[in-house]
């Protein structure tokens, strides 16, 4: 019985999605649905035009199945093009570990999510970027090696892509709101899921800082919990509110007191988001879960986590940055000027790093007790003596908020003579 199947799977590794003229040749490594799934997304030009372009592609596991020195073979970081044959080779393995250090570096998500991801990603990518493969010259391709890194090399693969110039070669990861992100992971990731079984297992073994500690475990139990139908940690979804860019000001001129800053965020957004979970009964939605040492975790499924994020991250950022950012702004507007060139407007960088950088501490306090004092930053300053924050550049000389301008010509004297 179990031979039979196997048989038939062995019989059935090569197919032709709908629409598509090239064959996909899964090796018994991917199943069809994955690649049908991304396929189905493409609008009828593009198919069109990947059926001009492509023959077949191919899946691989990877390691030394690349072709690295041989004519008519370009390299990706995930995938090859034959342009002997007109064959997309796709490597599993690799795409694994781009999606395994996705996973790694982020603060929210399930790790088979990231496989599922980097498979789309990469493929969309290799097959986006045939689309641009100019055909008059795919013949001579079959000729070079086109992974040799001289000139001429270099600008025959820039015209046999038709580069646009500025054109990221690798757009980075599919946007998070992607609708294929959306949609539940597939039930089957073939041989990207027999990696992800063996990571897990070398995890297990292995694993010594406390970040990927908490990650590690927090996989484990999704595994666990119906095999993945609580896909996130309620942890998560407040890391997902405070570590992006609208928070990004704060954390990063503060790595000394990063730590500190981002507990007491995390408590404080864990409040907010508790009591808009009330506020809207989203609270019988959270999975609770007792490990063995019977502490309680909670969880989230995917479409739950999907619905609430962007209306959490609002919350956060109106209760949590604006307080914060309401103060800077004043501080900002009182020393928009630089006090030695008198630029306007260019001081952006300068303050946020005296607002907000524990090594300008010193700085910051004295700042602000002159604000407060004056009406306008005019006020501190005469012919004489300047008082402010210094753009970048007349930072780079003075290294001070406040001094004598005639210092500063001895200063300036100074770094023209030596
Ligand atoms: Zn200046």
């Amino acid at each position: 019985m179990v031979k039979n199947k196997n048989k038939k799977q062995a019989k059935t590794k090569i197919f032709y999605p709908k629409r598509c003229t090239f064959f996909i040749d899964t090796n018994n490594l991917i199943n069809f649905q994955m690649f049908e799934r991304i396929i189905e997304k493409f609008d009828d030009k593009t198919v069109n035009r990947l059926n001009e372009v492509i023959n077949g592609v191919k899946f691989y596991v990877g390691g030394n199945q690349w072709h690295n020195t041989e004519k008519g073979y370009i390299k990706y970081p995930a995938f090859e093009f034959n342009f002997n044959d007109g064959i997309l080779l796709i490597y599993l393995y690799k795409i694994f570990k781009l999606g395994y250090y996705r996973w790694k570096n982020m603060r929210y998500g399930a790790l088979r999510r990231y496989i599922w991801e980097s498979f789309c990603h990469e493929l969309i990518m290799a097959l986006v970027h045939l689309i641009k493969l100019n055909l008059n010259l795919a013949e001579i391709a079959k000729e070079y090696f086109l992974n040799d890194d001289n000139d001429f090399i270099q600008k025959f693969v820039s015209e046999l892509f038709n580069y646009k110039e500025n054109f990221p070669l690798r757009v980075n990861f599919i946007a998070i709101n992607n609708s294929l992100w959306q949609e539940s992971i597939p039930k089957k990731l073939g041989f990207l899921d027999i990696l992800y079984r063996r990571k897990i297992d070398q995890l297990k073994g292995t694993i010594n800082t406390q970040s990927i500690k908490i990650k590690f475990f927090n996989e484990l139990r999704k595994i666990k919990l119906n095999n993945y139908k609580y896909e996130y940690n309620f942890s998560e979804l407040i890391n997902y509110c405070i570590h992006n860019k609208h928070f990004e000001m704060l954390f990063r001129y503060n790595e000394n007191f990063y730590d500190k800053m981002r507990r007491e965020f995390y408590y404080k957004a864990k409040r907010l988001i508790l009591k808009f979970f009330k506020q809207y009964k989203i609270s019988n939605e959270i999975k609770e879960y007792k490990d063995s040492a019977n502490r309680t975790h909670y969880f989230l499924t995917h479409q739950t986590f999907e619905r609430v994020k962007s209306a959490c991250l609002q919350t956060c950022i109106s209760k949590l940055k604006n307080q914060m950012l309401k103060d800077y702004q004043i501080f900002q507007n009182f020393y928009s000027q630089c006090p030695i060139c008198q630029q306007k407007n260019l001081n952006q960088t300068n303050c946020e790093k005296f607002y907000f950088n524990s090594k300008f501490t010193f700085f910051k306090d004295i700042l602000l007790e002159k604000m407060n004092e004056a009406k306008h930053l005019d006020d501190l300053n005469n012919d004489n003596y300047y008082f402010g924050i210094p753009c970048e550049e007349c930072f780079k000389i003075v290294r001070n908020i406040h001094g004598k301008f005639s210092d500063l010509n001895q200063i300036q004297n100074f770094i023209l003579n030596y």
